[in-house]
């Protein structure tokens, strides 16, 4: 990892949807933190210059604190935009790098963003580079990374040609999520979990990424892209493999990295039999959407992992849009206790499981047995609950965090070629043979073939 911080910000894609709705955001925190103060420039086909660009920065920043309900900081603000600039052109217009390179002059270590649809980064990669551009540049890669492996793979030898993978920032703004990096910490700095966190103890692990809202207006985007690739491959993945993965030798970068490729590796690939592909009623009329289209807006599958640690037990996933609840969790659930010794009719208790919540609210939940009051040893269900918000605060925003690390230079939390790759290898079955898609109720849990499978039953 090079240690010195970014010196320019280059944003491909500031007049799009992403650059409002997050990446103008994050840098006003960052300035306002203090972790700025450089210039950003803009690019893109817009007819923009740097004031248009600084507008629709404003626009950005006062919704975004609308939202969190803090006071906007006219003073931080003006640092942001002081010498913002915008560079108007094509993406594939050789001029257009050139005056590039002549805005980013005096800058040695800039990173480019591309906040732009996929199907361009290779012209901008190209163009980057023959202007002489990623020669120090850092480059941060959006998701999705690439549709399946073969352009994934595609995508990586696009980027291995001009840019090394030091500095090459692969994009899951889940692994700058704090519940998600929690997974991490609350594994490995807790001794006590280690001893049971394997097949011996573990009944199943179960990952849900529920949504009540619908695609939103997103139908051309959502079409061509459906749950498994826009959420499984990437960010239910990463979960999996947190909960799964063994400690990393050290807190370096690819230590860490190591250790997730590690049990990517031992993932088996996906039967396209056993998965489950949902489509909400009325997802056909959504503009932008094919009347035709089988896209799946619910998924539901299970991976298997070879290892000594977790064979024979199922980590399974499940997401699905227009579902009954917003939730995002894991629950990991424990082998049932034999029979309770203690119960006249042998009752076996319920088994133990620990939850960790991830949206709506940031809480951690041990589900125990405990004796009912009363004469007879029998069990009641209780609760031990830490909520991380109320107790230790709120951390930065997933995209604040990750934008801070690619200034740095540090890839913790970004995905490296070979771990990406890996996990499209896992998913790839059931995109090539494509099981059929059932339609599902809005508000619902997704199909019945879904509803029917066991899911671990939490209220919301
Ligand atoms: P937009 O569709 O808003 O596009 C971003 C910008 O790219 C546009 O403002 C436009 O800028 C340029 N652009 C768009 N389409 C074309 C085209 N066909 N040809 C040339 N330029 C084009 O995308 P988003 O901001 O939504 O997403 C950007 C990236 O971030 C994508 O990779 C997306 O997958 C990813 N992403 C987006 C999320 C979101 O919530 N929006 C969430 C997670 C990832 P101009 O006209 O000025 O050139």
């Amino acid at each position: 990892m090079s240690n010195h911080r970014g010196d320019a910000v280059v944003l491909f894609g500031a007049s799009g949807d992403l650059a409002k709705k997050k990446l103008f955001p994050a840098l006003y925190d960052l300035t306002v933190r203090g972790r700025l103060g450089m210039p950003v420039i803009g690019v893109g086909r817009s007819a923009w210059d740097g004031d248009d660009l600084a507008r629709y920065a404003r626009d950005s920043v006062e919704a975004h604190v609308d939202r969190v309900g803090i006071a906007f900081d006219e003073e931080a603000f003006c640092q942001l935009i002081e010498g913002m600039q915008f560079v108007s052109g094509g993406y594939t217009d050789p001029v257009m790098y050139p005056r590039l390179a002549e805005a980013l002059a005096g800058s040695n270590c800039p990173l480019m963003y591309l906040a732009i649809p996929p199907s361009l980064f290779d012209d901008v990669i190209t163009g980057l580079a023959n202007a002489g551009l990623t020669n120090t540049a850092r480059v941060v890669v959006e998701k999705p990374f690439g549709r399946d492996l073969a352009s994934a793979k595609e995508l990586n030898a696009v980027l291995a040609r001009h840019v090394s993978e030091d500095r090459t920032f692969r994009i899951d703004h889940f692994l700058g999520k704090e519940p998600i990096q929690n997974l991490l910490v609350f594994r490995f700095a807790n001794s006590l979990l280690e001893p049971i966190w394997n097949r011996n103890h573990v009944d199943s692990v179960q990952i849900t990424m529920a949504e009540s809202f619908g695609i939103e207006g997103r139908g051309s985007f959502y079409d061509k892209v459906g749950t498994l690739r826009d959420v499984v491959q990437n960010h239910l993945l990463e979960m999996v493999v947190f909960l799964a993965m063994d400690a990393p030798l050290s807190a370096d970068a690819d230590a860490l990295r190591d250790e997730k490729f590690r049990v990517l590796k031992a993932i088996r690939t996906i039967d396209p039999s056993t998965v489950i592909r949902g489509q909400f009623e009325g997802y056909l009329d959504e503009e932008g959407v094919d009347p035709g289209s089988d896209t799946e807006t619910y998924v539901e599958m299970t991976f298997e992992i070879d290892n000594w640690r977790w064979a024979g037990v199922p980590f399974r996933v499940r997401a699905g849009k227009a579902l009954k609840a917003t939730v995002t969790d894991a629950v990991v659930e424990f082998r049932r206790p034999p029979r309770l010794l203690f119960a006249s009719d042998g009752e076996t208790p319920k088994p133990n499981h620990l939850r960790f919540e991830m949206k709506p609210t940031d809480v951690i939940t041990l589900a125990m047995q405990a004796k009912a009051p009363g004469g007879a040893l029998t069990t009641q269900p209780v609760e031990l609950t830490v909520s991380s918000q109320e107790e230790l605060g709120e951390g930065a925003d997933a995209y604040e965090q990750l934008l801070d690390d690619a200034l740095d230079g540090d890839p913790t939390r970004f995905g490296r070629q070979d771990g990406v790759e890996e996990q499209w290898r896992i998913v790839q079955n059931a995109l090539t043979n494509v099981p059929p898609v059932m339609t599902y109720q809005r508000g619902s849990w997704g199909p019945s073939e879904a509803t029917n499978s066991n899911w671990h039953n939490f209220e919301t």
